[in-house]
């Protein structure tokens, strides 16, 4: 029996997890269940999961989350104390949280020691150095869930990158891929979360269509599979069904493929080093036909050049570029800005911004403050 955390469990990747969790309750007991404010679906998954301690993040909830599991014996607490709690309550995290809220909870789990599945890439985006260094200091096992991340680490087989002579992250393009610039100057929200191949949450939906979502993979990649930028490539392939591949010293290529349904990575990270059945489509090799790959079009998708950028300077860069983005698409999802705007505002942040990266979680967070608050002043700008 594996007990497993789920923080998230509200969003996409909490529910395609708990999809896998609850189909197989001889494997999985689940200890904590978290959400940032939906009292009424956190207390559901609770009672459904019988999960020990239910945490809600707004701590103006906590009562009526408290009403809502009346009766039963499951802990209820609010907060980010509580969010580190439930982090290190399993034997394995799944760190599903959207955005830097996710990286004090992130590193409770690390420094528990535990396994944790990390969807919440904008934790290692933003703080890679801290985590990996506090992983090695405790002994936690980083496991990749974001489909690009775990294809890789499913092609790497357990060996370190030695023999690898460049990581190559496919990217679907987005739902822009084909639009000229000034179509996609015109975007709407409701164009930009509707992705082709992918089912998401809103953010990382925006992420795609911008690719600011392969940048920060590109990001993500480096402080997991410790390589250099120039050995991390990226490749336009509008079908998701190679979701990465690794090229070797001698030649040799090795790629993972499987329908896009993030059930497949999710299970493969809940399961690991097993495997367990999915429901996730099978891939029908006649039916697909046929793979096509282009170059990304850095004209078009200045994020990912604004995050090869932020990467080679290091540093605070990457949480820059993160913490920019954050805001920028909050307030492109809320219609004060245009969708042309995003990039523009990241790398007026970056222009700005040449911090060191600190040495503490706490002085992270408050660099990440600083940047969203400067973030929006630029912003009022823009939206006036
Ligand atoms: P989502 O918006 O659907 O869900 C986010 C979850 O985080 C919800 O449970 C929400 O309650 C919780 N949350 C939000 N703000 C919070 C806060 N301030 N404090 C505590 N909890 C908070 O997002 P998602 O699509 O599931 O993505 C989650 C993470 O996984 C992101 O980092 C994303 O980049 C990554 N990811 C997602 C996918 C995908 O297919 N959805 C694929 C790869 C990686
Ligand atoms: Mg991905």
């Amino acid at each position: 029996m594996k007990t497993i955390a789920i923080l998230g469990a509200t969003g996409s990747i909490g529910t395609s997890t708990l999809d896998l969790v609850e189909a197989a309750p001889e494997r999985f007991e689940v200890t904590a269940v978290t959400a940032s404010s939906n009292v009424a679906e956190l207390a559901a998954i609770a009672r459904r999961t019988s999960a020990s301690l239910a945490v809600i993040a707004d701590e103006s909830r906590l009562e009526e989350l408290r009403a809502a599991l009346a009766g039963t014996d499951i802990k209820v607490a609010a907060g980010e104390g509580a969010l580190a709690q439930a982090a290190a309550s399993a034997d394995l995290v799944i760190a599903a949280i959207v955005g830097t809220a996710g990286l004090a909870p992130v590193m409770a789990a690390i420094r528990a020691g535990r396994t944790v599945g990390l969807a919440n890439k904008e934790a290692l985006v933003s703080a890679g150095a801290l985590m990996i260094e506090e992983a090695r200091r405790s002994g936690a096992v980083l496991l990749p869930i974001d489909s690009e991340h775990n294809a890789i680490f499913q092609c790497l087989a357990g060996q370190d990158c030695d023999q690898v002579a460049r990581l190559i992250l496919t990217a679907s393009g987005g739902p822009f891929r084909t639009l000229s610039a000034a179509e996609m100057a015109r975007a709407t929200p409701a164009q930009a979360v509707a992705h082709p191949n992918w089912s998401m949450g809103a953010k990382i939906s925006v992420d795609s269509a911008t690719m600011m979502n392969k940048g920060l993979e590109l990001i993500e990649a480096h402080h997991l599979f410790d390589l250099p930028e120039e050995r991390i490539d990226i490749v336009v392939h509008p079908q998701s069904v190679i979701h990465s591949l690794v090229e070797y010293a001698d030649g040799s290529m090795l790629a993972q493929l499987g329908s896009p349904d993030m059930r497949v990575p999710i299970g493969h990270i809940l399961a690991w080093p097993e495997r367990m059945a999915t429901k996730a489509r099978r891939l029908d090799l006649m039916d697909i036909g046929r793979l096509d790959f282009e170059a990304p079009d850095p004209e078009r998708f200045p994020a990912l050049r604004l995050a090869r950028e932020a990467l080679r300077r290091g540093e605070a860069a990457p949480l820059t570029l993160n913490a920019s983005n954050e805001v920028a698409v909050e307030a492109f999802l809320g219609g004060a800005i245009h969708f042309g705007d995003i990039a523009a505002v990241v790398e007026e942040q970056l222009n700005r911004m040449d911090q060191p990266l600190p040495t503490s979680i706490d002085d992270v967070l408050a660099l990440d403050a600083e940047v969203r608050r400067a973030t929006r002043e630029a912003l009022k700008v823009i939206a006036n």
